[in-house]
């Protein structure tokens, strides 16, 4: 055999890796080296485990596989789970790299956990390369300054939660939120002032919010609360608490208390509306918010405010 024999095609390669093995395949370094360059395809998480789980299938019969990692928020699932689970934390380099579970209806026999315990061998590495790319991903959404998600992160997620709303027939709101003459603020105690105010704020809006919503930092002295399952009513409702609670706490910077006060425009989302649109009308509403004096909020209203 010359050694260009050994050289696979993309799809020839596919075709090896989609066929069937035999009854009782040994899992030997050659086929591990070659799923986890399988894997090493991508670098999303769960297109990996996706892709692990059907390679694992060939070696040893699987209903599903599940796979959590705490301090990254990843929760992530593959097939079914049913009654029988194999669970293995794994760990690559000191770097905890999640739990992973194995589900199946019937037990699972002590040369078959043999087998995936090689397989796993395929997993560390690719997985670990996509959790930091996913880890990447992540602190690019977020806003250093207060901790929240970011600019970026409102955008994807204005037009998933939209898409949602729409395919569900949910209610969804928007909340824009402004703090009042921030300008003077930061003119008579210093924009460092000025930033633990944004970062009171924050964790105010946090606080006030459930945990599925959720709170960005749009840019500047600007927030924004995307609240899923809501309608104009309760959104509202949760903008007047947020908005009380700011205006009666104090925020501690050098001893020296401050206070705030905020605006907020609140606006539901109409069916056909895309994001933007949405977000337009609650704009409209902060707008309106800021001329009838700030400290107050103003729900989206069709009669003062559609000017398209
Ligand atoms: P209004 O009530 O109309 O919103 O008045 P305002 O003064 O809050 O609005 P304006 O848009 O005139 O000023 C916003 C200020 O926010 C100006 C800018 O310097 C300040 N700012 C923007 N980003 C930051 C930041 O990250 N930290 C601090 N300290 N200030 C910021
Ligand atoms: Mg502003
Ligand atoms: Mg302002």
């Amino acid at each position: 055999m010359t050694d260009s024999a050994l050289i696979f095609t993309d799809d020839e390669l596919s075709e090896l890796l989609e066929a069937p093995a035999e009854p009782t395949p040994t899992v030997d370094n050659a086929t591990l080296l070659r799923i986890a360059g399988h894997l090493q395809t991508t670098l999303l998480p769960e297109r990996v485990l996706d892709l692990f789980f059907h390679q694992v299938r060939r070696f040893v019969p699987l209903d599903g596989l599940a796979y959590e990692h705490g301090p990254l928020d990843l929760s992530l699932r593959v097939g079914r789970r049913t009654r029988h689970r194999i669970n293995y934390r794994m760990m690559a380099e000191g770097r905890e790299l999640g739990t992973l579970s194995f589900h199946r209806a019937r037990p699972f026999l002590e040369e078959e956990t043999v087998r995936l315990e090689h397989l796993l061998g395929a997993l560390v590495y690719p997985l670990r390369n996509a959790l930091l790319y996913h880890q990447a991903v992540q602190a690019s959404r977020r806003d250093p300054l207060t901790g929240l998600w970011n600019r970026l992160a409102f955008d994807e997620a204005l037009a998933r939660e939209v898409e949602l709303a729409r395919r569900a027939h949910r209610p969804l709101s928007l909340v824009v939120l402004d703090v009042d003459h921030f300008k003077h603020i930061n003119d008579q105690y210093g924009h460092d002032a000025g930033d633990a105010i944004l970062r009171c704020i924050a964790a105010t809006a946090q606080r006030c919010c459930r945990a599925s919503d959720m709170v960005f930092r749009y840019g500047g002295e600007e927030f924004v609360l995307l609240l899923g399952n809501t309608d104009q009513m309760g959104a509202c409702r949760l903008a007047e608490r947020l908005r009380r609670q700011v205006a009666r706490s104090q925020c501690l910077y050098d001893g020296v208390p401050l206070r705030a006060t905020v605006s907020l425009g609140v606006a539901a989302w109409r069916d056909g509306e895309d994001g933007e649109h949405l977000f337009r009308r609650a704009d409209e509403a902060l707008y309106q918010a800021k001329a009838a004096g700030r400290n107050r909020v103003r729900g989206y209203s069709e009669l003062a405010l559609d000017t398209d």
